[in-house]
């Protein structure tokens, strides 16, 4: 009997659970996750969530599918440590209780990343919200009908989806961003600032290149935020300054870690009984010859396949893969395959649509990646052109 461990209960683990039942495996299979939620889809929970009349736990499997495929369920109880020479770690529930060690034969690492915190706010900060979890949307939703005046720090995705969800909402929205323009690392300066403007034209307040002077508290609330020494009110300060690989287990028990647990081509970590998959991976790139991490379902869910496909007994096989991701911003649809490097070339293609954009990249007349805004029909066409170059 093999008894496989998996360490994270988020997209890559509860795809690896679906692959694995798919593939037949045969060991035993136990997932631990330090969330009290059975796995559920994460892009929601800046979007459709905030604004369902009932929000209801968007569930990645139905019903019974655990049950059903045989995977033990260890809910609310978060992973310690690893000890790698006895191949066993340490679980401990999150509400306290006895540490447990369990024995694994492999290990798979899906810990996910978890949101950069805003340093030097004080301990209570009322009023200040980050969105990771489901729980974290409930408790932003429960203080909605009490806000009016909301600043987002961060003009990266989950701080735009989640302006613009609040402004769809007809709360006051003002976007702090304090790089020169949005989204720096992940997109184009040319995408970059299509969004900005089409953001702007939809009535939202995005601000590029403004640092945060200070918080202004009334008692233990937020009441505003300083910048350019003007107070802007803030009832509600929603923080998206970008996410942190959960890399400290790995770290701790001496595996590599650079911004993620480094893998090889077959996403095994530095020690051969322990894969990983999802957010908390730097995995190599060809197309950049060297590692990434990425933050995207799509990442996790093929990551967690070519697992599976290698534990079920699978010929080993190297994991490529062209990422692609979307972000959707109230009615605006942004869609990105590969990735894009400032040495590229890059040629606009207007969309179907008024304000619909493509901009494609180019590396010595070769494709290399593509952004779209609002043209799905780009995307279509040359996601499988792009997963070419890289297969
Ligand atoms: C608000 C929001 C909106 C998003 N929207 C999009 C989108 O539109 N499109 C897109 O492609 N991507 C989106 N993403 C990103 C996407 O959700 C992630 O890429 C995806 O969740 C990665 O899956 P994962 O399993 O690697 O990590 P996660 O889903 O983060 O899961 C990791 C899990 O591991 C648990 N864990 C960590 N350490 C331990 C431990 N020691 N013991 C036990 N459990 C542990 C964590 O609590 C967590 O439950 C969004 C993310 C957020 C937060």
């Amino acid at each position: 009997m093999t008894r496989l461990v998996i360490v994270g209960g988020g997209h890559a683990a509860a795809q690896l659970c679906a692959s694995l039942a798919e593939g037949q495996f045969k060991g035993e299979v136990v997932l631990v996750s330090e969330e009290a939620h059975v796995p559920y889809h994460r892009p929601p929970l800046s979007k459709a969530l905030i604004k369902d009349e009932a929000p209801v736990l968007p569930v990645l499997r139905p019903d019974g599918f655990y049950e059903t495929a045989g995977i033990q369920l260890r809910l609310a109880t978060r992973v310690l440590a690893i000890q790698r020479d006895a191949k066993t770690v340490d679980l401990q529930p999150v509400h306290g209780g006895a540490v447990e060690t369990l024995a694994y034969d492999h290990l798979v690492l899906a810990t996910g990343a978890r949101a950069r915190r805003l340093p030097g706010l004080p301990v209570k900060a009322d009023g200040v919200f980050q969105v990771r979890t489901f729980d974290d949307t409930l408790a932003l939703r429960e203080k909605l009908a009490t806000v009016q005046n909301v600043v987002v720090l961060g003009g990266g995705f989950i701080g735009l989806e989640l302006a613009a969800t609040l402004h769809s909402l007809g709360k006051k929205l003002t976007v702090l961003e304090a790089a020169p323009r949005l989204l720096t690392r992940s997109l184009s300066p040319e995408m970059s600032s299509h969004l900005l403007e089409c953001h702007q034209t939809n009535g939202l307040d995005v601000r590029v290149g403004q640092t945060v002077e200070q918080l202004v508290w009334n008692g233990e609330h937020i009441a505003g935020v300083q910048v350019a020494g003007v107070v802007l009110p803030a009832d509600a300060l929603l923080v998206g300054i970008g996410s942190e690989p959960n890399t400290e287990l790995a770290a701790a028990a001496g595996l590599d870690c650079n911004n993620g647990v480094v893998v090889n081509e077959a996403l095994l970590s530095s020690d051969a009984n322990i894969s990983a998959i999802g957010d908390c991976v730097a995995f190599h790139y060809p197309l950049l010859a060297r590692h990434v991490r990425l933050e995207s379902v799509q990442s996790a869910n093929e990551q967690a396949r070519a697992v599976a496909a290698r534990l079920c007994g699978q010929p080993a096989k190297a994991y490529a893969s062209m990422p692609w991701f979307w972000s959707d911003q109230g009615d605006l649809r942004l869609q990105v395959t590969g990735l894009w490097r400032p040495e590229y070339q890059s040629t606009l293609k207007p969309g179907p649509k008024p304000g619909s954009l493509s901009v494609l990249h180019y590396e010595n007349g070769e494709l290399r990646a593509i952004e779209s805004l609002n043209s799905p029909i780009d995307q279509m066409t040359t996601r499988k052109l792009l997963q070419k170059t890289i297969a």
